[in-house]
C-alpha cells in the first residue's frame, strides 16, 4: 500500500507544518471550527472529547487523536473531556482505565475534572430510548441476531421489515422495561430503532440501540442486564456532555447519518461528526484485538514491550511525549487512508533527544586493548563534554588507564577500502583520550579469534589532539576495563518484517509476518562509570551508536539493563534531503 507516492505525500505534510516562513494552511477539520467560531455556532464554544474503549492499552494511533482533541481544545481557548466509552462489559477491565488516564497524562494532557464514563449515562440512555418508543420510534425485537442479519439486505437489496416491527408502543414499553428487569435471557431480544429497512445505508435498518447481557461490568457491577450499543450511545454521550465537535475515525463516516437521526428525533444538543484518517505506521499495526493477541500468546513481554507500538511500549523504549506530539503534528489530519513511515517517527524522536541526550561511552561488543608504554597502576581523569548540542550540559571526567575496551567491530585485521578505523598498524583517536597505534594481533591459539590488541598511545596526544598536527581519520569510542561497569543492552528491530502486516490479503495470519530478528540481547557491554547512578527510564547517547534509555522494569543497582530506543542513523533525513534535492 505504501508506495513512493505515499512517503512523498507524508514528507510534505511534514514540510508543509515546518516551513517557518509560510504559514501553514489550515487542515480541514480547523477550517470546519473557525468557520463555527466565526458564525458563532454553540456560542463560539469548542468542546472535544477523547473516547478509548478500556480494552486494551493506547497505541500511536490512540495518541493521534489525543493530540488533535486536546490539541484543538487548547488551541481554541475550548475543553476536551476524557471518556471511557465501557458500554461492553464482557471485554473491559479497570487495568486499562488506569493505564490509558497515565498514558494522556504522560503525553502531556490534562482533562481537569472532566473524566467521564458512558456508563454514567446509562439511566439517562435508558430514559431516552423510553422517549423513542413513545412516539414510536423504537421496538422491542425478539428476532435473533442471525435473523436480524438476514432480515437486514445486502448492499444490493432493501432488508425486510422484522414481524415485530409494529408492535404496539404499549407493549414495547412493558417488554423494554422487563428485559430491564432481567426477565429475558441473553440474546433473546433487542431494542431497535424503527427508521428505514429499505435505506441504501445499512446502518439505517433498524439498527440495535440495547442488547440483553447478564454480565457484571466493572462500574456499574450487576445494576444492568442491558446495554447501549456503540452507536446508540455515543452521540448521546456527546451531547449530554456538550460536546461541539465529535471528531472520530473514517470508519464512522457510514454511521453518521444515524448518528444524526438520534440527536434529531431525541430534540438534544446536537454535536457534529467529524471523521479523520487513521494513522497506520509502516512494519506495525494499530488493533488492540491483534496487540492483544500478541501479549497473550506470548510473542511479546507485554503491553510495554519497547517493540510495541503501544504509548507504553514507546516509554520504555525511550520515547519522549515531547517527540510523539511534534510526530502528530506534522503527520496533520487528512480524509484519505495512508501508511506513514516508521522513519519519520524515529526521526521527530531523535531531533528531541539529540537536544537533551547526555554523550556517554559504551562498548557493546567488547575487544581489549592494552596500551603497553601507559604506565601500570596510572589513572587519568578526562575531561568530557556532556552534550556538544548545548554547552550548558556541562562536562565531566571519565577514567583512562592501560585497559582498555574498544568495539570489535572497529578493528579489522584486513581492513577494506574506506574503513579508517583500527587494524595493525594504523593510528586512531581515541575520544576525547589519546591517539593509539596498534603493534600487534592476540589471537586464541585454537580458534584464531582476535581476542586483544597490543597497542601504544602517543602523550603528546592527551585530549586527542595532536601538537604537530598530525591527522587521523578514526575515532573510536571506548572504555577503561577496571572502570568500566558491565551492562546489558537490547537492541530492536521491527515487530513486523513486512510493511503492512495487518494487510492480510495473501492470506497469511498477521503473526506469520512477525519479525523473529526484533530483539537481540548483548549480555557483556560495558559502559562507562559515570552510568552507575543512571534513573530508570533516563536516556542517553552512547556515542556513535545511538540513544538509550535505562530499563524500567529490569534495570537495578545490580544489573544495568538498556534498551536502544533508536539508532543514530536517520533514514528519514535522507529521504528528506534527497525529496529537497529534486
Ligand atoms: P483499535 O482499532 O485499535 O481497536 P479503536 O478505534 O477500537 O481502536 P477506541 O478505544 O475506540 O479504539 O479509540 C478511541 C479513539 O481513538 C477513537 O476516537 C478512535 O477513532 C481513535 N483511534 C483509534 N485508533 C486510531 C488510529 N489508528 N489513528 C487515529 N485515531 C485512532
Ligand atoms: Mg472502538
Amino acid at each position: 500500500m505504501k508506495d513512493a507516492k505515499s512517503d512523498d505525500k507524508n514528507w510534505k505534510q511534514a514540510k508543509n507544518k515546518t516551513t517557518a516562513d509560510s504559514t501553514p494552511s489550515l487542515d480541514f477539520i480547523r477550517t470546519i471550527i473557525e468557520e463555527d467560531l466565526n458564525t458563532n455556532k454553540n456560542d463560539g464554544r469548542v468542546h472535544t472529547r477523547f473516547p478509548p474503549e478500556p480494552n486494551g492499552y493506547l497505541h500511536i494511533g490512540h495518541a493521534k487523536s489525543i493530540c488533535l482533541n486536546f490539541g484543538l481544545a487548547t488551541e481554541y481557548k475550548g475543553l476536551c473531556n476524557l471518556r471511557f466509552d465501557d458500554t461492553n462489559p464482557s471485554k473491559e477491565e479497570a487495568e486499562y482505565v488506569e493505564s490509558i488516564k497515565e498514558d494522556v497524562r504522560w503525553l502531556g494532557f490534562d482533562w481537569g475534572n472532566r473524566l467521564f464514563y458512558a456508563s454514567d449515562y446509562f439511566e439517562q440512555l435508558y430514559k431516552y430510548a423510553v422517549q423513542l418508543i413513545k412516539v414510536g420510534k423504537a421496538y422491542v425485537c425478539d428476532l435473533s441476531a442471525e435473523e436480524i442479519r438476514e432480515y437486514r439486505g445486502t448492499l444490493t437489496e432493501p432488508g425486510k421489515d422484522s414481524p415485530y416491527r409494529n408492535r404496539s408502543i404499549e407493549e414495547n414499553l412493558d417488554l423494554f422495561e422487563r428485559m430491564r428487569a432481567g426477565e429475558f435471557e441473553d440474546g433473546s431480544r433487542v431494542l431497535r430503532a424503527k427508521i428505514d429497512m429499505a435505506s441504501p445505508n445499512l446502518n439505517m435498518r433498524d439498527p440495535v440501540m440495547y442488547r440483553i447481557l447478564h454480565a457484571v461490568h466493572h462500574r456499574t457491577g450487576d445494576k444492568w442486564c442491558i446495554y447501549p450499543t456503540y452507536d446508540w450511545a455515543h452521540g448521546q454521550s456527546d451531547s449530554i456532555e456538550g460536546i461541539t465537535h465529535s471528531i472520530c475515525t473514517l470508519e464512522f463516516e457510514d454511521h453518521r447519518p444515524l448518528y444524526d437521526w438520534f440527536l434529531d428525533q431525541l430534540g438534544v444538543f446536537h454535536t457534529q461528526q467529524i471523521e479523520f484518517a487513521r494513522l497506520n505506521l509502516s512494519y506495525t499495526m494499530m488493533s488492540k484485538r491483534k496487540l492483544l493477541q500478541l501479549v497473550e500468546e506470548g510473542h511479546v513481554a507485554g503491553w510495554d514491550d519497547p517493540r510495541m507500538p503501544t504509548i507504553s511500549g514507546l516509554r520504555r523504549r525511550g520515547y519522549t511525549p515531547e517527540s510523539i506530539r511534534d510526530f502528530c503534528d506534522r503527520i496533520g489530519v487528512a480524509k484519505r487512508e495512508s501508511i506513514v513511515d516508521i522513519a519519520l517517527l524515529e526521526h521527530c524522536l531523535r531531533l528531541d533527544l539529540n537536544k537533551r541526550a547526555p554523550r556517554v561511552m559504551a562498548v557493546l561488543r567488547p575487544l581489549r586493548v592494552i596500551i603497553d608504554n601507559y604506565p601500570e597502576g596510572r589513572v587519568e581523569e578526562l575531561d568530557a563534554e556532556n552534550n556538544p548540542e548545548d554547552s550548558s550540559m556541562g562536562t565531566r571526567k571519565i577514567p583512562f588507564s592501560r585497559e582498555l575496551y574498544i568495539e570489535r567491530d572497529d578493528f579489522r585485521e584486513d581492513p577494506p577500502k574506506k574503513f579508517f578505523r583500527l587494524s595493525p598498524g594504523r593510528e586512531v583517536r581515541l575520544k576525547h583520550a589519546y591517539y593509539i597505534k596498534c603493534e600487534r594481533v592476540v589471537k586464541d591459539e585454537q580458534t584464531g579469534e582476535v581476542i586483544e590488541l597490543r597497542c601504544t598511545y602517543d602523550p603528546e596526544t592527551r585530549g586527542g589532539w595532536s601538537k604537530d598536527g598530525r591527522m587521523v581519520k578514526g575515532t573510536l569510542h571506548w572504555v577503561s576495563v577496571p572502570h568500566s561497569l558491565k551492562a546489558e543492552v537490547r537492541l530492536y528491530n521491527h515487530l513486523f518484517v513486512k510493511e503492512d502486516p495487518a494487510d492480510e490479503s495473501e492470506g497469511a495470519d498477521f503473526k506469520t509476518y512477525l519479525n523473529p530478528k526484533s530483539l537481540e540481547i548483548l549480555f557483556s557491554c560495558r559502559v562507562e562509570p559515570s552510568l552507575a547512578d543512571a534513573k530508570p527510564g533516563s536516556r542517553c547517547q552512547f556515542l556513535r551508536q545511538g540513544y538509550f534509555c535505562v530499563d524500567s522494569v529490569d534495570s537495578s543497582r545490580h544489573r544495568l539493563v538498556f534498551n536502544c530506543t533508536v539508532p543514530l542513523r536517520d533514514t528519514w533525513a535522507k529521504i528528506e534531503k534527497a525529496q529537497k534535492r529534486s
